[in-house]
């Protein structure tokens, strides 16, 4: 198969665990027989210092031409006080937009080796394996209206909370699709209770999941499911909820996979006359200023990133699994960075890299 990603390494630290993801695809493109054209654009910090802005026009035509997008992280801290124009984060919705991704998807899975660094008793978090879909580009951080008028006792803030039907049908159908693929069942979160807009949420997730005998579907109101998370995080497989509830289970389910370097993202637009999903890929993590540059960041959020890429923009199944399977040997093995606490030496971004692709063979 041919594959055309674009990378944007960025700032920081994502030029390191960038390098080391694209040194897994290589090996891995290379290893399974595929066709790999890199190209390679500036986003964030590092734009702005090349070019004046952000998200130069040069990387958005590199985007809208490539297959799939890794990234790795922007940020840096000479820009925390500029103006919002030019600021590295404005590239990350910039490239956000330009491809249209309109669902975040986190898996959330407990490694075995990294069971200790879970805030959770063990026998909780062993064999959780689950997949957070967030709606990204709808709900109460974009309607209108929204504000905040008046002053001292008359002050009143407004904000909105909007999905259109076509804005849920198409991430429900992404849910089905991926619990196709996993434990066939979806888990609908919503607050329909108390919200209108949770009300037509779940009648249309209902609808929708007709077209997919044989998943099963459960609902579950939001405040339930931040506790379910964390009595029982194993009863979830496909976590289906719009964006704010999204915004903030994601990060709830985050901390039960140990270190911030572990989680890989996926965002996920249209389908391309292929049939593969637009995605964008990069680990969870910022730019971590304070460890840039000393080859000692965790590179594995931004290698399971190549994972998703492989499965979510390829459809390449095999390919993904390996890479999630290497990944695992290396932390069983214990050559694992700083910030997953080894007992021995830590090893270094680049060592984990080369220890996946050992483990890939
Ligand atoms: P951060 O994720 O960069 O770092 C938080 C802490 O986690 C730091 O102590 C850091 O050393 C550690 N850490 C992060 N990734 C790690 C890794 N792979 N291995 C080991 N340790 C790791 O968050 P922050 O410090 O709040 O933000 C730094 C910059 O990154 C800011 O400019 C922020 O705007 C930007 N940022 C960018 C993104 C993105 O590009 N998607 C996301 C979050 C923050």
């Amino acid at each position: 198969m041919d594959l055309h990603v674009l990378t944007l390494p960025g700032d920081g630290i994502g030029t390191e665990v960038t390098a080391e993801a694209v040194r897994v695809l290589r090996h891995a493109a290379n290893k399974f027989g595929h066709k790999l054209t890199l190209t390679e654009g500036l986003l964030g910090g590092v734009a702005i210092h090349k070019t004046g802005t952000p998200f130069p026009a040069a990387t958005e035509a590199l985007a809208l031409e490539a297959d799939a997008t890794l990234m790795g992280a922007v940020g840096l801290p000479e820009f925390d006080n500029a103006p919002p124009e030019r600021r590295p984060e404005k590239g990350l919705l910039g490239i956000r937009k330009t491809l249209g991704v309109y669902a975040n998807l986190r898996p959330v899975r407990a490694y075995e080796a990294l069971i200790e660094s879970s805030p959770l008793k063990n026998h909780l978090v062993r064999g959780t394996d689950m997949i957070i879909v967030r709606e990204l580009t709808g709900g109460i951080y974009y309607g209108t209206p929204r504000g905040i008028t008046g002053e001292g006792a008359e002050a009143r803030a407004v904000n909105t909370m909007t999905y259109t039907r076509p804005e849920i049908e198409r991430v429900t159908r992404m849910a089905f699709e991926l619990a196709s693929k996993r434990r066939r069942k979806v888990s609908s979160v919503d607050k329909s209770n108390v919200l209108e807009n949770s009300q037509l949420w779940r009648k249309v997730v209902v609808e929708i999941s007709a077209e997919y005998p044989g998943i099963e579907l459960e609902h579950i109101l939001v405040d339930n499911c931040a506790m379910q998370l964390v009595l029982n995080p194993r009863r979830f497989d496909v976590v289906l909820t719009e964006n704010m509830f999204g915004d903030i289970l994601s990060d709830e389910g985050a901390v039960l996979a140990g270190s911030i370097g572990m989680l890989p993202s996926a965002s996920i637009g249209a389908r391309r006359p292929n049939g593969a999903w637009v995605g964008l890929y990069e680990p969870v993590h910022g730019s971590a200023p304070d460890i840039a540059g000393q080859n000692k960041a965790n590179p594995l959020g931004a290698i399971g990133s190549v994972a998703a890429l492989f499965e979510y923009s390829f459809g390449l199944l095999e390919e993904a699994a390996a890479v999630n399977k290497a990944m695992e040997a290396v932390l069983n093995n214990g050559r694992v960075t700083a910030d997953l606490k080894p007992s021995g030496t830590p090893a270094t971004t680049s060592q984990v890299g080369e220890a996946v692709c050992e483990a890939i063979g």
